[in-house]
Formats: C-alpha cells, sequence, structure tokens
C-alpha cells in the first residue's frame, strides 16, 4: 500500500490547485506520483480531491441500514418521496435512458465517492446499485419472457454493496458501466411486444408479478435512487 508513503512525499505548490502525475491500480492503491513516473497519465486534482481521495480510499465506510421496506405498494399507488406514479409502461426504455446523463453529471462531481451521512451511500454507492439494478432487472425480464411464471434467484443488494466494495469504486467508471447496462435493459424493455406484458413471474419471496407491473416497479427503484441523490 503506498498511500502513507505518497501522502508523507507529496508537496503541494499551489494551494487551490495542482497538477499532479498519479495511476489508481485496479485494487485501489495509489503509485508513483513523481517524475520517475513521468509516463503515467496526468491528472488534474484539486488539492482536497486529492487528499479525500487518499483518505476515502483508507476508509472502510460506516455499515449501511439494510433496506427493509417492501417497495410494491408504488405499483398501484405510486410514491410520495419521489413523486413517482405508474408509467405508461410503453414508455419503460426512455424513461429509463433519461436517468443516464443525470448520473454522469454527478459521478463527475468532485464529492462523488463522499457520503452525505455516515450512513447514507454516496452519489457512486447508489450509482453502482442502479446499474447492478439494471442488469439483476434485464435478466429476470428475460426470463418472464422465456419461461411461464419463472421464481427469480434472490439478490441482496445490501450485500453486494459491501462484497462489491461500492464505496471504493471509481465514479467515471461507474458511469460508463451504468450507461451501458441502463441502455441495454431499455432496449430489453423496448423489445417487449404488446401481447407479453401480462406474463407472470416471481420473487422468491412470493411477491407475483407481470411484466407490466415489474417495469413499475423497476423504473420507480430507478427513478427514487436519482431523487436520493439529489435532495
Ligand atoms: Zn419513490
Amino acid at each position: 500500500m503506498a498511500i502513507s508513503h505518497a501522502l508523507g512525499r507529496r508537496c503541494f505548490p499551489h494551494r487551490d490547485h495542482l497538477r499532479v502525475r498519479s495511476e489508481v491500480a485496479p485494487d485501489g492503491d495509489v503509485v508513483g506520483g513523481g517524475g520517475e513516473h513521468a509516463q503515467r497519465r496526468e491528472r488534474t486534482l484539486t488539492e482536497d480531491r486529492y487528499l479525500g481521495r487518499l483518505r476515502s480510499m483508507t476508509q472502510q465506510p460506516p455499515a449501511v441500514p439494510a433496506e427493509t421496506a417492501d417497495w410494491t405498494f408504488v405499483i398501484g399507488m405510486g410514491c410520495q418521496q419521489c413523486g413517482f406514479s405508474a408509467q405508461d409502461v410503453e414508455s419503460t426504455g426512455d424513461r429509463l435512458r433519461a436517468t443516464i446523463p443525470f448520473w454522469r453529471e454527478s459521478l463527475s462531481r468532485e464529492d462523488a465517492s463522499q457520503r452525505p451521512e455516515p450512513t447514507v451511500w454516496s452519489p457512486v454507492e447508489y450509482a453502482c446499485h442502479v446499474r447492478d439494478t439494471c442488469r439483476i432487472f434485464r435478466e429476470r425480464l428475460e426470463l418472464m419472457l422465456r419461461e411461464d411464471d419463472p421464481t427469480f434467484a434472490n439478490w441482496d443488494q445490501d450485500v453486494t454493496a459491501v462484497k462489491a466494495d461500492y464505496f471504493h469504486q471509481v465514479p467515471t467508471e461507474v458511469a460508463d458501466q451504468l450507461a451501458a447496462e441502463a441502455e441495454a435493459t431499455a432496449a430489453a424493455f423496448d423489445g417487449v411486444k404488446s401481447d407479453q406484458w401480462d406474463r407472470p413471474g416471481r420473487r422468491s419471496n412470493g411477491s407475483l408479478f407481470t411484466v407490466k407491473t415489474f417495469a413499475i416497479y423497476f423504473l420507480h427503484d430507478i427513478e427514487h435512487h436519482v431523487h436520493d441523490v439529489t435532495r
């Protein structure tokens, strides 16, 4: 781990702005940082951002309380928290695509990895969750279109967030991954034929969906997380 060395030898020529040469290895280590590594790509960072990033890479964040609510009520009732009401399901793909610029903008900010409160996900953690939600729900949609009344494998989103270390993922990389997964899932919903919206499927806890109610449940989840990061 090179962070302590990097901190120890780093000097900042300007208070507000500096150019550093550094590289973040796939495992999160900071390597290099001096003239001897001039071949490495150059980044422009503010001092605060640089130090904040080093600090965050040495931290293990506090546990975020597990999600225990059953949000299926939004299918019939909408959501007062985020203002969602059930969409025309034919528009699911377009509504999903419309959220991609929001995430790109949020993840380009300097504080994209910072939690607003110790036990509230940072924008990048929410984005990792949205990225993975798009993938999981696309797989479930494909299963519903392929099989009669399938049962979905359980997915524990809170366990995934810790195991996949959402906290330390790189915002710009997550933005690209989220855009790709959202686009693929939007295309999958675009491809649902008019006689397929009533096909059934169920969660491992027994909650019964049709492709239509599944599309509503899914889109609420995505748009609610935009609300989570905006507020
Ligand atoms: Zn909501």
